[in-house]
């Protein structure tokens, strides 16, 4: 039987919510952070995120491209979002988990498994076996680490169910197909990354049918072999964030906010609360119960928020489609939208995020892709955002298809 090492805290889970927690606990104690696969590796999401979660995070290597405008489809009418105030940023995956893994000081990083707990409480990973005071599960919606220790699973009649594939298209906007032909429960979209577009479809219902046929459909891609496709489950409800003994960071506590599905800002914001409030424990500044007790606090006062996305969701899958293009088209009104959106962002605020002990949040808004393609354009600065959101509006004559949120000619 392999030795027990002692560590001040373990992290499980070392994508979005367990990089950004670990990140905090740099510099104060032995801590651990643990993932079965090696970081950056398992990429499930489409990548996109608020620009300023870049910024913030000091993480302008991982950008791909900027997106000033949000175009929603909705019973055959498209509406767009002006967001060039607070633009959306498509990035590459595996550079932003190593950009945040550079930030990570002298966090140890190990690749191995999660496998249980002793009835002594410790922790089975891989071949090794390892205990410690501070415990934070950023494992994802299997929430693994509390669910050992003998937290319920999420409940999943509150999960989604989403994958998607990287195609050659080209694109300008972040664009939606809301309950599209053949899919009157999710949606459709497809989200411009440089010289590609990732595009996706995906369920509001745990166990869907037809998930991978629709993708198929939907990407004009006849063969689309497994490996193209990642994807899997998201919560769409809010969770109890820790149990006795645990923080439970990103999706492991339900953090993936209802109806957008936007997940990865609320796992960086939480994780990054986590990691502070269990960094004050490593250093005796507060005790263990004292430290769940204030994340939690943190966490269940956006309850509110979260409970008004998951009716909206609600409605949105239930009313008639005319109804839900008429509260969309209303939404995107020049008076309402930024009410709409600042309210939005406040709940899992992207202006709290910060890089790392001895990093700097810098702006890196200079020369970022607006649009790719033969007309690709390169903006320098907001004024330049705001022309690359005006050319997402196709122009009288051309359409956006289904595969891209580009236009067209007819
Ligand atoms: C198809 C799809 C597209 C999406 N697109 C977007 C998007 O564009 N923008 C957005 O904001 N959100 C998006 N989401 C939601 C987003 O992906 C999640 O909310 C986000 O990844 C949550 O981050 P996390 O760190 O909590 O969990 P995860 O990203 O799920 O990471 C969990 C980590 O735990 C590790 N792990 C799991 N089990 C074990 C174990 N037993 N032992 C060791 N390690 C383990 C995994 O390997 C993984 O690295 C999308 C989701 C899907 C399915």
């Amino acid at each position: 039987m392999s030795q027990i090492e002692t560590y001040d805290a373990v992290v499980v889970g070392a994508s979005f919510a367990g990089l950004a927690a670990a990140g905090q606990l740099s510099g104060a104690g032995r801590v651990l952070l643990v993932d079965r696969e090696p970081i950056g590796a398992g990429q499930t999401s489409a990548c996109g995120t608020l620009l300023a979660v870049l910024e913030r995070l000091d993480a302008g290597d991982a950008l791909e491209q900027v997106h000033p405008r949000v175009v929603l489809n909705v019973a055959g009418r498209r509406v767009g979002f002006d967001t060039t105030h607070r633009p959306f940023a498509t990035f590459d995956y595996a550079t932003l988990c190593q950009v945040l893994a550079s930030q990570l000081g002298d966090v140890q990083v190990a690749v191995a498994p999660f496998g249980g707990i002793d009835p002594d409480g410790t922790l089975r990973l891989g071949a090794r076996r390892v205990r410690a005071a501070v415990l934070i599960d950023a494992s994802g919606w299997r929430r693994v680490l509390a669910r050992a220790l003998g937290a319920p699973p999420l409940d999943r009649a509150h999960t989604s169910t989403g994958v998607e594939t990287g195609t050659a298209h080209a694109g300008c906007a972040l664009e939606f197909w809301f309950r599209p032909p053949g899919r009157p429960d999710g949606v459709h979209w497809a989200f411009p990354a440089g010289d590609h577009v990732r595009e996706g479809t995906a369920s509001y219902l745990a166990h869907p049918h037809g998930l991978k046929r629709d993708l198929t459909r939907f990407t004009h891609v006849d063969e689309l072999p497994a490996k193209a496709i990642h994807g899997g489950a998201f919560p769409s409800r809010l969770a109890e964030p820790v149990t006795d003994k645990v923080f439970l960071v990103g999706d492991a506590a339900g953090q993936c906010l209802p109806l957008t599905g936007e997940g990865i800002r609320p796992a960086l914001v939480f994780g990054q609360e986590a990691g502070r409030q269990a960094r004050a424990v490593l250093l005796g500044r507060q005790d263990l119960p004292t430290a769940l007790a204030r994340y939690r606090t943190a966490v269940t006062r956006t309850r509110p928020a979260y409970r008004t996305l998951e009716h909206m969701q609600s409605w949105a899958l239930h009313l008639p489609p005319s109804v839900v293009a008429h509260a969309v088209r209303t939404s995107a009104s020049p008076r309402l939208s930024p009410l709409l959106q600042a309210a939005y962002w406040q709940v899992a605020n992207p202006d709290t995020l910060r890089a790392a002990p001895d990093t700097k949040a810098t702006r890196t808004l200079s020369r970022v892709p607006c649009t790719s393609g033969p007309a690709a354009h390169r903006a320098e600065d907001a004024t330049d955002l705001a022309a690359c959101a005006a050319s997402c509006d196709c122009p009288p004559g051309t359409h956006a298809p289904q595969t891209a949120g580009c236009c067209l000619a007819p």
